[in-house]
């Protein structure tokens, strides 16, 4: 039984029996796993505070014969969300990471492109002041964990193939202007005005222009940019209702950020 060894990010965790935890952890090369921890709980010297969900961290596992769960041997932290300090949103942004995860990727199929998406995004959620009203004399503005959540939402529905072409109504195809960019809870990608059939809601010129910039750029290239928390709020209910409909079911951690306002 050899052991294998891949960066991850620790997903979810359960207690079962005394000491041991079941893990969710998504890996840069083997894609999402399920593992046992045997005395999780007792060993600092194994898992130290690695076991936080959200943390990058250097993962040792072995696959067991004819078992589902891998044995997890030993976490090193690369990168803790608790090296930030720890706010309701930034706990409620991680655990949506965790949750979109855990539903949209299938066990053992290697995603390095939603596996560096996410830990560009954790890399803004946590090393960002959180989202405050900013004086403009206060120096260089930190967009906060709303960026990140925006551009996480956005990638996610790009990566799991759900994301048309935001540049054309998907009716009539021709292209839209800011402005007249209209969705619905029934079908993907934007619309025209004519197009919009009369239940949707409008996604804001700022919103609509931030999406395509952010499908062309990096996370960190937006990390300076004010950032209240309205901004994007309509172009995260549109990716959020697009993975909801695709997943065909709601998502917890999406009501809690709605109820914190996001
Ligand atoms: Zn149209």
């Amino acid at each position: 039984m050899s052991v294998l060894t891949s960066e991850a990010v620790v997903l979810r965790t359960w207690p079962v029996h005394e000491a041991d935890l079941l893990v969710s952890f998504f890996t840069r090369d083997y894609g999402r796993l399920k593992g046992m921890a045997k005395a999780a709980l007792k060993s600092r010297k194994r898992f130290g505070g690695a076991l936080e969900p959200m943390t990058l961290a250097r993962a040792w596992f072995a696959e067991r014969p004819r078992q589902e769960l891998v044995r997890l041997d030993q976490l090193e932290i690369l990168r803790s969300p608790l090296s930030a300090p720890v706010d309701q949103t930034r706990m409620a942004v991680l655990s949506f990471y965790a949750e979109v995860i855990d539903e949209a990727l299938p066990e053992r199929d290697p995603q390095e492109t939603v596996f560096r998406l996410l830990a560009s995004v954790l890399e803004q959620t946590s090393s960002l002041k959180p989202d405050t009203e900013q004086p403009q004399s206060s120096g260089p503005q930190f967009s906060g964990p709303w960026m990140a959540l925006t551009y996480f939402s956005l990638w996610m529905t790009r990566l799991m193939g759900l994301l048309p072409d935001i540049g054309h109504c998907m009716t009539c195809g021709d292209s839209l202007g800011a402005g007249e960019v209209r969705f619905n809870a029934y079908a993907d990608g934007l619309f025209c005005g004519v197009h919009a059939n009369g239940s949707g809601s409008a996604l804001s010129a700022d919103s609509w222009q931030l999406a395509q910039r952010m499908l062309r750029a990096p996370a960190a290239s937006f990390a300076r940019e004010a950032w209240p928390r309205k901004r994007g709020q309509d172009l995260r209910r549109f990716t959020v209702q697009m993975l909801e409909r695709h997943l065909e079911r709601k998502l917890k951690t999406a009501e809690a950020l709605a109820r914190l306002g996001g």
